[in-house]
């Protein structure tokens, strides 16, 4: 849904006794203006940008479309895949490994991996030492969560 008019109200019209007006058009406004249509309600979303989608719109190039800003979905979002599979996206979805790097001005170093973890050199062996014991607790409470970490490909 977008427009090349800023300011305009999208009305997402169908029958029933409640007309409810939802300010902004990202993904918070138009979840709302989604479950509120599901319950039966009138819904306008008011929007200030030529564009809805707010923080995770994208780009428009024609033949293919681009994340404004970076997003990536976990197989631990629960809520937004429930959300997904509600609007039928379920299938829109590539999953892949991800991996994490860090860029130092000099190149890219992975930090995916304990050898990783043990090689990079951005950090100090001290550092390494105090930041480990977290790093294994952070990553044990998401593996309560979760099983593998994937994102979104597409
Ligand atoms: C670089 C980056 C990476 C991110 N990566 C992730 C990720 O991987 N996973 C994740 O879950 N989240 C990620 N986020 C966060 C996510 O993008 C935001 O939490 C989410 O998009 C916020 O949605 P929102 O609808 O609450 O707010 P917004 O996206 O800010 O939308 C608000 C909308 O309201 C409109 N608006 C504001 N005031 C008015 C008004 N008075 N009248 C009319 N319209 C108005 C704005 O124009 C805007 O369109 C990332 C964010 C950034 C910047």
């Amino acid at each position: 849904m977008s427009s090349p008019e800023a300011g305009k109200a999208y009305s997402l019209s169908r029958a029933g006794a409640l007309n409810v007006g939802v300010v902004g058009g990202g993904i918070t406004g138009l979840t709302a203006a989604f479950y509120l249509l599901k319950a039966g309600c009138r819904v306008t979303v008011l929007e200030d940008r030529p564009q809805v989608g707010g923080l995770a719109t994208h780009y428009d190039f024609g033949p293919f479309q681009w994340d404004k800003f970076y997003h990536c979905i976990l197989t631990s979002d629960r809520p937004l895949l429930q959300l997904i599979g509600e609007l039928g996206l379920t299938g829109e979805i590539r999953w892949t490994n991800t991996k994490v790097g860090f860029y130092d001005g000099a190149g890219f170093h992975s930090m995916s991996t304990v050898a990783d973890f043990v090689r990079f050199p951005g950090l100090s062996a001290w550092e390494k030492f105090r930041l480990a014991p977290r790093v294994f607790a952070a990553t044990r409470r998401l593996g309560r969560h979760h099983g593998r970490r994937q994102h979104l490909a597409r």
